[in-house]
């Protein structure tokens, strides 16, 4: 009988080992060798038990015969000493040729078996086999031989629970190589695909270039930044360039058009009215440049094509055709003078008596006279405006002064004529910024025509501030004009052809003179008629200074992917509502019936539309109740916009707000963007209450929540709770480094895709570091609001920024 220490050191050669082998029948060999050597026994085994624990099967041995072995598996339920050790007991079998528990005493003898130790291979208490310890002779088993056997055991239960892990973990990486191979299975077909698209793909492009290179337009594409990308042959020679170097370049340093004027194209251009094309003198050449922005698809400029036609031939002909008609129009001039002259003093009586006959044909002849002089006038003028040659004297304006003056001029022939006169001018109108001749010009044109026009009932003049516009209406009860009369008036020359403008004189001049003289103003000019309903005319001219609304960033700062569907058959009325929302950045369809409103909503899934209720044909609140009943568009907010509602059939019908007509344009403005922005959530830490009462007002105002934040930390833990549609947080915080703050959000996967916009009072802290750790912006204070709302729009629509 070895001593405790003999097994201690036994233990530890045979932990060593067994440490050199992974494959688990080469390390329960071992063990069973060491543990047979280590005890001077014959044979040791270790059994393993399978996964539904019914047998025992080999797993290592030594010192068994072969025949003895071949005996196989051991069926747990026939073997009662197994049993007892798969219970967590060891076992002893003093004589195996005779003991009742012992199945195969013949085998113990022939294999010469005496006495068996037997050791359950326990897991964490759960028996995963046996072991078992065979002697040649009778043996008493002592505690330090049973211990190290049990410790053997134990290394066993451990060799088999690592070779379980390393097969699992075999397998797993069978997987992952099979999965490796899918992937580079589907790589290397979508290489195909992408190999293929690309081809697709160069054939397309070549197909544009083609294209491009045949157009006798010159084409130029630039960026956002006004650089240029693209410039095709025509271009090339037109502009007199090199293709090559021009890529990239700035569009100031290359290009006949500059940044500036290409902003304002832009800005002035709507879907409904693009720009019309801008004249320019660029070496020796005249070009005519038509801008407009690209956008992508979901409405997204993301550069500018300008379209370039050489007009130089075109521009002298008509150079030459305005010369001649400003020749003959002052030729014409000078010898009137004298005309009119005299035929004043004659019928004055200063050259004798008349008689009654010869005063009324002298009569006739000074009318003839006038209108002589108002041809020659206006030829003059419209020679000279096409010409290009009328600079306006913009200066500070008082609409309704001007107005006055006209009304006097007028007074009498309105009188006249029977008519009344009303005008509607609220007190304190703000100044126009224009020239005040040719203001006054329009105004007397318009108000002339209305008396000629309007054999009886009145004239309204009114004004009224929109946007930045200042809207001014000449209105009147008189014969109005036909579809076709509308199509073609502002031409040059035209004129009605009904009665009462035959029975009066007129060149057809005078609303194409106008209609130049608003536009040269960067106003716009529109009249709404019907015959023998009265014609309205209305134009609008920019203000001094912009009205004080709630301050909104200038359109091409400002775009929003939001589009509403405008549902008016009152054309003035969509048209005012479209400016205010464009204007405003959004995108405006227009419908004029509820039948063209339920069209356009399911063809283009407006984001709200604002329905007027009385319109011909389909009622607006039939409309409502058709949207809403269809699931495509049952969603889709809808502001009412109308003079007569019935509100409670309305609210049953779930509108999201009613608003009276006229509307306040600002109001409406407010209910939209409240509704659009409802239940966008922004979490922010702001520390000076200033600008945490600042955001209140801004933000809270568009219908936005806010949840406001402690410190870092507090942002840290309600951003992951929350789940913000955005954060807004100051990058001094009292308790963590900014950049810490958003570094921690950008790896936690529950805050990584929450935009974030980063302020700081530094004027020099770059953006580039608040991009490096994750996040999406810097904005500095003081806060430009404007900018941060379209900031914060662009970001929580998600468009294109998103991390
Ligand atoms: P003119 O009055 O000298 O003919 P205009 O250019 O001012 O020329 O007007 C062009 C035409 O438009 C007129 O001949 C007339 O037929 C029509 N028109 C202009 N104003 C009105 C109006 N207020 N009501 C009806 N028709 C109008």
């Amino acid at each position: 009988m070895k001593s405790k220490a003999y097994y201690s050191s036994a233990l530890y050669d045979v932990a060593r080992s067994i440490n050199s082998s992974l494959e688990l029948s080469e390390v329960l060999n071992l063990l069973a060798k060491s543990t047979a050597k280590a005890t001077k026994s014959k044979a040791c085994s270790l059994r393993l038990l399978n996964a539904d624990k019914t047998l025992l099967v080999m797993g290592g041995a030594y010192g068994l015969s072969q025949g003895y072995l071949r005996k196989g598996n051991v069926e747990v339920e026939k073997s009662r000493i197994d049993q007892e050790a798969l219970l967590g007991n060891t076992g002893i079998i003093p004589d195996a040729t005779n003991d009742p528990r012992f199945q195969y005493p013949e085998e113990a003898k022939s294999e010469s078996i005496r006495s068996i130790l037997v050791i359950p291979l326990m897991l964490r208490d759960n028996p995963v086999g046996v072991m078992r310890l065979y002697t040649e002779d009778v043996r008493e088993f002592g505690d330090a031989e049973i211990g190290f056997v049990t410790a053997i055991a134990n290394l066993g239960a451990i060799a088999i629970q690592n070779a379980k892990l390393y097969e699992a973990l075999k397998e797993e990486l069978g997987d992952l190589t099979e999965d490796a191979n899918e992937m580079a299975d589907r790589l290397h077909e979508s290489r195909l695909q992408l190999a293929r698209q690309m081809n697709a793909l160069s054939y397309e492009k070549n197909r544009l270039e083609t294209i491009l290179a045949s157009m006798g337009e010159g084409v130029i594409v630039t960026d956002l930044d006004h650089r240029i990308l693209l410039v095709n042959a025509a271009a090339e020679a037109m502009l007199d360039m090199n293709r090559q170097e021009a890529i990239g370049q700035d569009c100031d340093s290359t290009l006949p058009v500059k940044k500036a004027e290409l902003e304002q194209i832009l800005q002035a251009a709507s879907d409904a009215k693009p720009s019309p094309p801008l004249v320019k003198k660029y070496r020796g050449k005249v070009m005519s440049i038509l801008v407009n922005q690209i956008r992508d698809e979901d409405g997204q400029p993301f550069g500018v094509v300008s379209l370039f036609r050489d007009i130089t031939e075109q521009a002298a002909i008509e150079g030459m055709k305005s010369e001649f008609i400003s020749v003959v129009s002052h030729e014409l001039r000078t010898p009137l003078t004298p005309i009119k002259g005299y035929i004043d003093l004659i019928l004055e009586g200063d050259a004798g008596e008349l008689t009654d006959e010869q005063s009324s044909y002298l009569k006739i002849v000074e009318t003839n006279t006038d209108r002589l002089v108002a041809l020659v006038n206006d030829l003059l003028d419209i020679s000279r405006i096409e010409a290009g040659k009328i600079d306006l004297e913009l200066k500070p304006v008082a609409v309704e002064d001007i107005v006055q003056e006209v009304v006097a001029v007028h007074r009498k022939q309105i009188e006249g004529r029977g008519l009344s006169l009303t005008l509607s001018l609220p007190p304190r109108l703000p100044l126009v910024k224009a020239d005040r001749n040719r203001v006054t010009q329009v105004l007397n044109n318009l108000v002339s025509n209305a008396c000629k026009y309007t054999p009886s009932g009145g004239i309204t003049i009114s004004a009224i501030p929109a946007g930045d516009f200042l809207e001014v209406t000449v209105s009147d009860t008189g014969v109005g004009l036909s579809r076709d009369d509308l199509k073609k008036l502002f031409t040059k020359f035209f004129r009605a052809k009904n009665p009462a403008t035959s029975e009066t004189g007129g060149t057809g001049l005078g609303l194409a003179i106008t209609k130049s003289i608003i536009e040269k103003h960067q106003g716009e000019i529109w009249v709404k008629s019907r015959p023998g309903k009265g014609a309205a005319f209305h134009f609008t001219l920019p203000l001094v200074e912009p009205m004080p609304t709630v301050k909104r960033p200038k359109t091409a700062l400002r775009r929003s992917t939001k589009s509403i569907l405008v549902v008016d058959d009152e054309k003035d009325t969509a048209r005012m509502i479209r400016r205010q929302l464009e204007r405003a950045g959004y995108g405006v369809r227009l419908a004029h019936s509820g039948e063209e409103a339920i069209a356009q909503a399911l063809k283009h899934r407006p984001d709200l539309i604002s329905m007027d209720i009385q319109m011909p044909g389909m009622s607006g609140l039939k409309a409502i109740e058709i949207l809403r009943a269809n699931p495509q568009t049952t969603d889709i907010p809808i502001v009412v916009v109308s003079v007569v509602q019935d509100e409670e059939e309305l609210s049953k019908l779930g509108v999201a707000d009613i608003l009276n007509k006229p509307i306040d344009e600002d109001g409406f403005l407010q209910v939209v963007e409240r509704i659009l922005w409802e239940g966008q959530r922004i979490l922010i830490f702001a520390s000076d209450p200033d600008t945490r009462q600042l955001l209140e007002e801004v933000l809270s105002h568009r219908g936005y929540h806010l949840i406001f934040t402690q410190d870092g930390l507090d942002l840290l833990v309600q951003a992951r709770k929350e789940q913000p549609d955005l954060i807004l947080m100051d990058l001094q915080l009292p308790d963590m480094d900014g950049y810490e703050v958003l570094r921690r959000l950008n790896r936690r996967p529950e805050t990584v895709d929450i935009p974030v916009i980063a302020m700081t009072d530094s004027p020099n802290e770059p953006v580039s570091n608040v991009l490096a750790v994750g996040g999406n912006d810097l904005v500095r204070k003081p806060l430009d609001l404007e900018a941060l709302v379209v900031e914060i729009e662009r970001f929580i629509e998600g468009v294109t920024e998103k991390r």
